[in-house]
């Protein structure tokens, strides 16, 4: 296992993401202890030290199932992290509350790790809100040892993260992106490592093979990357990229079986980052993967023209990441800090858009595709 360090401490570069553990029946509240056991004792016996968890994952359940597991062994031998929950706005308020309950419910006195989850578009002025007290509060817990290293994950574009960390940012001791071979250029997370680099944040990683998406490629990239390395896998090409990026130190995979994790421990016996050409032809597959979406170019010619007033090309962008992930919880979240009268099912397919668009995009089918896919 490779380690990296981190202040005084010697982090497993892999970790293991609590977030798509096995489950009965196909229920996701409902998390397979016995084979959670068995993943979690073979990640300790390989040198997995870093564990994360969150207030939400499988529905409130994989902070209990996580503390009942690691709780077999010494707390000083592994690294917990989790976070407080403030995708959801009814959470805030009750930081206290949460913070004692993640404790009970992990069964420990301390987190090594914790986090602000998910600071977004929809969150950040109330993450920013000083009446809530979470900041406060959770500088306290760390003055009393009960918070080891605060830290926050982001989903938000690059302003929110801009004006999280003008708030909080000197205080701020890692950040857990959503950063793989194709968001680096997609949602913009080479900008967004490089805005940490100014703050001499260290970079977490989440979803490095976007959640399974890149783990098995078209023939035509799969053997391009066959070609340039035949002993490597395809999953494995998405950890090298990332061990080509100097900033990141952990890197987090949602792992759901011991396939998987004997795999990625496999990769994560050497650091073999990419060469040049190597990294040169990752990138294009990742164009190629992305050539099938919108090309918006964001130059907002048709605003303008819209009678309903539609930030068309920020719809869009998240159009495209919605059709790209084949569904998930980006685009609706991005879309619930946006009034009614100014989502997608707004549109009156006028088409006046189209007329000016020099892209040629057809906006009235996309706005009416994706409000059906919102349903
Ligand atoms: S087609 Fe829809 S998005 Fe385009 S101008 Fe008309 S209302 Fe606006
Ligand atoms: S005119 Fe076309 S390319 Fe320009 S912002 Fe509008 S949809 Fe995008």
């Amino acid at each position: 296992m490779i380690y990296k360090e981190f202040q005084d401490l010697k982090l497993s570069a892999l970790g293991l993401g609590t977030m798509r553990l096995p489950v009965a029946a196909g229920d996701d509240a409902r998390i397979d202890e016995a084979a959670t056991e068995e993943m979690v004792a073979y990640a300790m016996e390989q040198g997995i030290n870093y564990y994360d968890t969150a207030w939400g994952y499988h529905n409130g359940n994989s902070e209990i199932v996580m503390g009942k597991a690691l709780g077999k062994y010494p707390r000083e031998s592994f690294y917990l992290a989790t976070k407080f929950p403030g995708y959801d706005l009814s959470n805030m308020p009750k930081v206290k509350e949460i913070f004692e309950k993640q404790l009970e419910k992990c069964q420990v006195t301390y987190f090594d790790f914790y986090l602000f989850h998910n600071v977004c578009e929809m969150n950040i002025d109330a993450y920013l809100d000083e009446s809530y007290g979470i900041y406060d509060y959770l500088m306290e817990q760390k003055e009393h040892g009960r918070i080891r290293h605060l830290g926050f994950s982001a989903h938000g574009n690059l302003d929110v993260m801009r004006r999280f960390l003008e708030a909080y940012g000197k205080d701020m001791e890692f950040c857990q992106i959503q950063l793989n071979y194709v968001d680096w250029t997609f949602q913009d997370a080479k900008a967004k490592v490089e805005l940490l680099r100014e703050y001499h944040i260290p970079v977490w990683v989440m979803e490095p093979l976007r959640g399974g998406k890149l783990a098995k490629l078209p023939q035509k990239e799969t053997e391009i990357l066959r070609n340039l390395r035949p002993e490597e896998g395809i999953p494995a090409w998405a950890f090298r990229f990332l061990q080509s990026i100097p900033e990141v130190t952990v890197i987090l995979s949602g792992m759901s079986d011991m396939e998987q994790m004997r795999e990625n421990r496999k990769t994560f016996e050497e650091d073999l980052p990419l060469s040049q050409m190597e990294m040169d032809a990752l990138l294009s597959i990742a164009a190629e993967l992305l050539g099938r979406r919108l090309p918006c170019t964001s130059c907002h010619y048709c605003v303008s023209h819209c009678p309903k007033g539609l930030d068309i090309p920020f719809l869009l962008e998240l159009y495209n990441e919605h059709n790209f992930t084949g569904g998930g919880f980006i685009a609706p979240m991005a879309l619930r800090t946006v009034p009614k009268e100014k989502q997608p099912g707004a549109c009156i397919g006028c088409r006046s858009c189209e007329a000016v668009c020099p892209q040629q995009i057809k906006v009235s089918e996309a706005m009416a595709d994706f409000t059906e896919k919102l349903k």
